[in-house]
């Protein structure tokens, strides 16, 4: 099958060098988006067909449009990082590419091929290659993709036409003035998702589903959520919007996929890289109660959340409603740096990519 060729349509009145310099100053996160975007149309019996780069701009939708209704949509997102020579590289792009397959499926939505994927970033990026922050630092470009119904009418089923769309916004480092450990609220009253729902998709309607444990957490003082299952609300599953990883020592462990969690790409790729620095690396099932336990008999020496927006965000320190405790000293651990200072490194090619992770644009 060959690729869908992008007819590119780019915007004639890009913004002014200037203007985009000062914005690339301090971008801070999904503020500020490029001048163009791809888009992709699917239709019942066509498949994919119009695939463009066209001038950023509004949708227009019909106040009947599906979507809006019954939130027949899914997403993406992934950053390229602009590398010591100047070049621009995505990380691990097939991954999101098949993750976003495996949300199409979860929604009854049709899969885009992940060729078509890739190339609709590639396409991107390399025309909006200037707002491409510079090597140097943790800044990048963030890239959305995205997908929703486009039909219009109000009866419940899967639609028969669909947009994707890819937006692109420049983002500053997660931390500014040094790495910060997050406090974590553990909710045991609500959950994100359920067995053989769709937690394992990255569908808007779980982050919808998070907000008002989010809130809750605010009123606690803490700054994320985390998840337990929803059976035995026993199981640590993740937080709203990244996995998590206990570090006994020099072996990491990360809650397996349960299917009622994301197969995050940072997960992914700690796992590798954390084998590589010599570290024992594995999926198990972690309890809220072992959590507590161990955090006070020392064994369990660090705890950190990671994700493509902040890549690792140390633990400082957890509350659930039966009590909080500081994690470790409180303070970001060796390992938790070490491992962030490796997976930047290769992300921003201050490192070699043994794994073939870098896709260069
Ligand atoms: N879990 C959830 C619920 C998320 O939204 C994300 C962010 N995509 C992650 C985990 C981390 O995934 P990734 O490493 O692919 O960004």
């Amino acid at each position: 099958m060959t690729t869908l060729a992008i007819e590119l349509k780019p915007n004639s009145h890009p913004l002014p060098a200037a203007e985009r310099e000062a914005r690339l100053a301090n971008p801070g996160f999904g503020r500020f988006f490029t001048d163009n975007m791809v888009t992709i149309r699917w239709t019942e019996g066509r498949g994919w067909h119009d695939a463009q780069l066209v001038p950023y701009g509004p949708l227009e939708l019909d106040p009947a449009n599906m979507t809006l209704h019954y939130a027949q949509e899914i997403f993406e997102g992934l950053k390229a990082y602009r590398q010591p020579d100047g070049t621009v590289a995505l990380f691990r792009p097939e991954r999101n590419a098949l993750r976003f397959q495996h949300s199409a499926r979860t929604l009854a939505m049709p899969e885009l091929p992940v060729e078509t994927f890739i190339a609709a970033c590639d396409a991107l990026v390399a025309q909006d290659i200037d707002w491409v922050p510079p090597h140097g630092g943790e800044s990048s470009l963030y890239l959305r993709p995205f997908m929703i119904a486009a039909e219009v009418g109000l009866g419940v089923r899967p639609a028969n036409e669909y947009l994707f769309v890819i937006i692109a916004s420049p983002a500053g480092a997660y931390f500014e003035g040094g790495v910060k450990p997050v406090s974590i609220w553990i909710s045991q009253d609500r959950v994100r998702a359920v067995p053989g729902g769709m937690g394992d998709a990255k569908t808007g309607g779980n982050y919808a589903a998070s907000l008002l444990a989010q809130a809750e957490a605010a009123r606690e003082g803490c700054a994320q959520v985390a998840y337990l299952d929803a059976v035995e609300r026993k199981w640590v599953e993740e937080l709203g919007g990244m996995n998590l990883y206990f570090v006994y020592g020099d072996r990491i462990v990360t809650p397996s996929l349960t299917g009622s969690l994301l197969e995050g790409v940072t997960r992914d790729s700690l796992l590798t890289v954390a084998r590589d620095l010599g570290y024992q690396a594995e999926e198990a099932r972690v309890s809220i109660d072992q959590w507590r336990e161990d955090t006070a008999n020392g064994t369990l020496t660090e705890v950190f959340a990671c994700g493509t927006a902040a890549v690792i965000t140390p633990v400082g320190s957890v509350k659930t409603k039966d009590g909080a405790w500081t994690q470790g000293d409180g303070a970001p651990g060796p390992v938790t740096m070490r491992l962030r200072e490796q997976l930047l490194a290769i992300q921003t090619g201050n490192a070699v990519d043994p794994h073939g992770w870098r896709h260069t644009v």
